[in-house]
């Protein structure tokens, strides 16, 4: 009991030092001061909570008086050294990225001792609630994903910038469904050997499910713009194991729906025994049952190659001519926007 008492102790500690970070709630309005390009300031409008994020709160705010409606993402101004300095790398990097599947940063002030960022709203959630929410993809419809998501990527990498931490998480949902990466926070200039120590403390707070291996191997500083496609290699498997479920559940109405479940290639109970199957990539895909013809040879080869050493990787444009891409039907994104609001039939 003794042992329960100081666990669930360190736990609140660890819970009050997190929310200590986040800003209070916004005032119902919030002005933003004149800038030479807006000589009379502006006012929002705050609406619902949309999340909060390690050390962000982001709220729906509506511009006043057009109502056009934005993501206020906002943070302390006074932030810890180490958190200040992550967020200048993101305020810096993102407010230079200009593409439709790249969450846009339009404008930053200052308001009450926090920074605001307003940027282009998401209202469907992330990647990760939208398959939760809908229970199952089609393979056109992870086509359609991935092909959004290496854009980006190609986008940003020609841009010498390195995302560093795609995940389903990271990657929000338009009005449209089309598919927005936002969260520049452990995005990097591309620098080699940059600052390998504080990349691999700051990933490892995280989760390192969608991590390529060689950042986090001690002493290697051989990592670049290629640890974005390993993410993206383990975004596809992920999406493509949900296929599955989808079809086996209409196979199979008997499934069970609490086994229904995608998980990353990886996913272990420590971060160790991840990095180890990461390196060994040590992962399967579903051969137990009959849902092993329902994940096509396609989907399984495109995302062997992205989980290749890191110069063996196909660069974004590369995997776009994947079989996988031209073997089969992919939605538009008038049928995407349509097809993906609706919930699946249970
Ligand atoms: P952090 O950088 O602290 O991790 P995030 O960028 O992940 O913060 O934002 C925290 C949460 O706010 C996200 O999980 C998401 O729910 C929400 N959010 C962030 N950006 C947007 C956006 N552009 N539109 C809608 N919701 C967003």
């Amino acid at each position: 009991p003794k042992a329960a008492e100081l666990k669930s102790k360190a736990a609140a500690q660890a819970k009050a030092q997190k929310n200590k970070e986040h800003p209070p709630p916004p005032p119902p309005q919030v002005p933003e001061p004149s800038s030479s390009d807006r000589p009379d300031g502006a006012l929002y409008n705050v609406g619902k909570l949309l999340g909060k994020g390690g050390f962000a709160i982001c709220h729906e705010g509506q511009l006043l008086p057009s109502k056009q409606r934005y993501a206020l993402k906002i943070v302390k101004s006074q932030m810890p050294a180490k958190m200040e300095s992550k967020f200048q790398t993101e305020l810096q990097i993102h407010s230079k990225m200009r593409h439709k599947n790249i969450v846009q940063f339009l404008r930053s002030f200052s308001f009450n001792r926090c920074t605001y960022l307003i940027l282009e709203l998401c209202p469907n959630g992330s990647l990760m609630d939208m398959v939760k929410r809908r229970k199952g993809l089609t393979e056109g419809e992870v086509r359609f994903y991935a092909v959004q998501i290496a854009g980006a990527i190609k986008y940003m990498h020609g841009k010498g910038i390195i995302h560093r931490d795609l995940k389903m998480g990271n990657i929000f949902l338009d009005s449209q469904m089309n598919a927005k990466i936002g969260d520049f926070g452990l995005a990097a200039l591309w620098v080699t050997g940059r600052d390998m120590q504080t990349i691999r403390r700051t990933t490892l707070c995280g989760t390192p499910n969608y991590i390529a291996p060689e950042i986090l191997e001690k002493g290697k500083s051989g990592h670049d713009h290629s640890v974005d496609l390993w993410s993206l290699g383990v975004i596809v498997y992920v999406l493509a194991l949900i296929v599955d479920i989808k079809v086996r559940r209409k196979a199979n109405k008997n499934i069970r729906f609490a086994m229904l479940t995608s998980k990353p290639p990886f996913q272990s109970t420590t971060t160790d025994e991840i990095y180890r199957r990461a390196r060994e990539r040590d992962y399967e895909w579903p051969s137990h049952d009959t849902s092993v013809k329902f994940i096509s040879q396609e989907a399984k080869d495109l995302v062997a190659t992205m989980l290749r050493e890191a110069d063996k990787r196909p660069a974004p444009d590369v995997v776009v001519q994947h079989p996988f891409f031209t073997s089969g039907y992919m939605p538009s994104e008038d049928e995407m926007s349509s097809r993906l609001r609706e919930l699946p039939p249970d």
